[in-house]
């Protein structure tokens, strides 16, 4: 944090202006412009050919994959998608870049003029345009530690070089650190239901760079800004933002002036430090890349495209709300993965009641889950066996105690629901003449419950029902159970 704590006063005498770039590697199985593969965690130097090295005489080729996941992506950003996009070639100089250039887009992208609608403090939602998605490959990784010598030497892995990626510009439109954290986690919902990355910050599939400036309030000309890079979670991004609007109002505070330049944020220290001044567009020198063709999209292929976006979350979460009666932070929970959802409701379809199968999940075994630290893919318990749960405690064979002692043995033994059922088979007691005698001393035992329940309160056979069972030690056949006890009081 700053070394002088700001007071709140002074703090909201200035607004920040935030803006996002997000780069995700696509998840193509080739690279962007030629045949090697695109993979993570192969032997250093081994999927490079001359293409992806920028050898002399050899020529990138666009690989169509590349197209259809950054249209996808686009589509599912809610961009135009331009029918017809420019490469550039980006000009700088770095070992790992050994083209001496990014094939890039500059002022003709795929993408432009999306938006991502989050939620925000006062529950409402906010839309962050996003300027534009635009294509580009990545460059190769430098490896500053590691190696026994890696005091005095770098060394240089290229297999990332050429590797597709999809930049995402946001609009200046993010105002506070919680927005930028929202946005974020937004995007990669979506670009992960869209299938078209992994986006896994720790391999590098997804990497944020944020721009962020002050400005007094009221004031319309935007404060200088600085670029901080080399933030690797969205937790992080947070945190660098919140240093970052500090430290930048204290500058101002105390006379000073802030300068555009490029920071590095510093996990371990939790602070941002200067890396260098930032280069502006014109010092890369953009010129239209002579080996590629405009890449076209046409309307038939923007269709074919469009054909092939899923349901996407915020949308699968409003239908689920209704389709299950379930809360917003349930729907939350059930859509967390597309996959997850897929298995959820492709197992709730078969049951009887598919909102019980929400119930279980989100009760039962989510909370069985959390009370172990386990995540959802390492529950004992499959969707099946949960459909099967689901199914018993309906027909009545089973009572909601009995399965939860059911659950419990599954979640001790690491066993699902079935073979577990089976094994325990809980003893119910079915005789009518039985569950009566249970029913007429309960009733003999609370005379004032009997008597609120004749007044009309009839919510009290809960009641008996709860006493019964437990004197049943949770072996009452339910539905026989609720159906004697309303026999009875109504007699
Ligand atoms: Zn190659």
């Amino acid at each position: 944090m700053p070394s002088v704590a700001l007071s709140p006063q002074i703090l909201a005498k200035y607004e920040p202006v935030i803006g996002l770039e997000v780069h995700v590697q696509l998840l193509t199985r080739t690279k962007a412009f030629c045949g090697c593969q695109n993979h993570f965690g192969s032997e250093p130097n081994t999927n490079i050919c001359p293409v992806c090295l920028g050898l002399p005489g050899a020529l990138p080729v666009l690989n169509a994959k590349a197209v259809e996941f950054a249209t996808l992506a686009s589509l599912a950003l809610n961009c135009q998608v331009r029918e017809r996009s420019i490469f550039a070639r980006k000009n700088y100089f770095y070992p790992d870049l050994p083209k001496g250039y990014q094939i890039s887009q500059f002022d003709k992208p795929i993408a432009e003029h999306g938006w991502i609608d989050v939620p925000t403090a006062d529950g409402s939602t906010k839309r962050i345009g996003i300027t534009r998605l635009h294509m580009e490959e990545d460059a190769g990784k430098s490896i500053h530690d590691g190696f026994a010598d890696s005091a005095t030497r770098t060394y240089l892995d290229l297999n990332r070089c050429g590797t597709p990626l999809a930049e995402i510009v946001s609009e200046p439109d993010i105002r506070t650190p919680d927005e930028a954290f929202e946005y974020l986690t937004r995007l990669k919902e979506i670009l992960l239901y869209t299938e078209v990355s992994d986006c896994n910050m720790e391999e590098g599939s997804l990497r944020c760079d944020a721009n962020v400036s002050v400005r007094p309030r009221g004031q319309e000309r935007l404060g200088a800004k600085v670029e901080v890079k080399n933030v690797n979670s969205f937790r992080f991004v947070r945190l660098a933002l919140e240093y970052e609007i500090e430290r930048q109002i204290e500058v101002i505070e105390g006379g000073g002036s802030i300068s555009q330049e490029t920071r590095l944020w510093d996990a371990n220290e939790g602070r941002t430090y200067s890396m260098r001044s930032k280069e502006q567009a014109h010092d890369y020198r953009y010129f239209p890349e002579p080996d590629l063709p405009p890449l076209i999209v046409s309307a038939e292929l923007l269709e074919e495209t469009r054909k092939k976006l899923p349901e996407l979350p915020e949308a699968r979460r409003a239908r689920m709300i209704s389709e299950y009666e379930l809360s917003p932070k349930d729907a939350h929970t059930l859509t967390s993965s597309r996959a997850f959802a897929d298995r959820f409701e492709a197992a709730a379809k078969t049951a009887k009641n598919p909102q019980r199968v929400a119930n279980l999940l989100l009760s039962e075994v989510a909370g069985r889950l959390n009370a172990l630290g386990l995540e959802q893919d390492r529950s004992p318990v499959s969707m099946a066996g949960i459909v099967q749960a689901a199914d018993l405690l309906d027909e009545g064979k089973i009572s909601s105690k009995q399965l939860k002692q059911l659950f419990d043995v599954c979640f001790e033994k690491g066993e699902d629901f079935g073979p577990v059922y089976e094994r325990e088979k809980p003893e119910q007691i079915t005789d009518a003449a039985a569950i009566e005698k249970m029913i007429d001393e309960v009733i003999a035992a609370n005379p004032k419950q009997v008597e609120q329940y004749r007044a009309g309160k009839t919510t009290v056979a809960g009641f008996f029902v709860g006493q019964v069972m437990r004197a049943s030690k949770g072996q009452a056949n339910p539905a026989l159970l609720n159906e004697l006890v309303a026999k009875k009081l109504g007699g």
